[in-house]
């Protein structure tokens, strides 16, 4: 944001200023559970943000060529994520936007048949730090209502778009009663949010890029950027943050998207991770909801 010429330069800001930006939404009591269910040294929890077509709406892109690059993530990618966790019997969470809900309800009301947690994602994917209070919060609200009216499950996490904060976003969180966030990075355990120094009540499940496929798999057609990564070693990099997690006890979470990796030569990486991570005593593959239920319950 750019700042008016009258205003203090960040460096000459006094304490006061950066330890009020700090502490508006900070990190709280970790919650690591001594072991998880079943005495199992690591909890799996795989998602998927099926942002779809909205990755082209939420800045008021019309292109009909990559709104079809969305499209792929329903008619191609979703169902090869879920027969890829059918095979292996493994419950993961879902990340929706009510406008992708909206544009396929079979969708959402599939993965809901087949176990797996829906959780909110926005309503169009917007960039909610930019958004006033009233509209974040009408539209969080209404995010929560269109899922459960469209999957027939209230849902109790969010996933903001791009897992951006407003300073009002987990205030909105907790008004709402939801059980936990997905979307910061302060740790590798969850932990409980503090609001203004003060314990929310919401649980953080923490993400991080380098467990989004979204990182080593985007490109933007006019940009020099192009995907760098080959799969084989995006999939060396989650293998080697699982054996950490493994290794320490804990948690491994990954967070995919359907219109990135339900390709014929990258869907490969989430089965085989799955077969490697099966290939391990004790590991609980389970969803955000209730693995943060857990850690809730039984964190020290
Ligand atoms: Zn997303």
């Amino acid at each position: 944001m750019k700042k008016k010429d009258s205003e203090p330069a960040p460096w000459q800001w006094p304490e006061e200023r950066w330890r009020g930006i700090v502490g508006r939404v900070r990190a709280g009591r970790p919650l690591r559970p001594r072991e998880w269910p079943g005495g199992a040294r690591c909890a799996v929890a795989l998602s998927f943000d099926s942002d779809h077509d909205t990755s082209e709406l939420r800045d008021g892109g019309e292109s009909i060529g990559r709104l079809s690059q969305g499209q792929y993530g329903n008619r191609q990618g979703v169902p090869r994520i879920l027969d890829v966790l059918a095979a292996h019997d493994v419950k993961a969470s879902f990340f929706v936007p009510a406008v992708t809900a909206l544009l396929y309800p079979d969708e959402q009301r599939r993965v809901v048949a087949a176990d797996h947690e829906i959780g909110i994602h926005g309503w169009i994917h917007e960039r909610n730090s930019v958004l006033p209070l009233q509209a974040e919060r009408d539209l969080q609200m209404r995010c929560a209502d269109v899922l459960e009216r469209v999957a027939g499950v209230r849902p109790v996490g969010i996933r903001t778009p791009s897992w951006d904060f407003s300073p009002h976003t987990l205030a909105i969180t907790r008004e709402m009663g939801l059980v936990y966030d997905s979307s910061l990075m302060a740790d590798v355990d969850c932990y409980e949010l503090l609001l203004n120094g003060e314990a929310s009540g919401v649980v953080e499940l923490p993400v991080e890029w380098i467990r989004d496929d979204a990182v080593y798999f985007n490109m933007n057609r006019f940009a020099a950027l192009r995907p760098y990564t080959p799969p084989a070693d995006v999939f060396e990099i989650f293998k080697k943050e699982f054996d950490g997690a493994y290794r320490e006890g804990g948690i491994f979470q990954l967070t995919m998207h359907p219109h990135i990796s339900g390709y014929r030569s990258r869907i490969w990486v989430l089965d085989e991770l799955i077969r490697y991570i099966r290939s391990h005593a004790g590991v609980w593959f389970a969803t955000h909801a209730d693995i943060v239920r857990y850690a809730k319950a039984h964190g020290a």
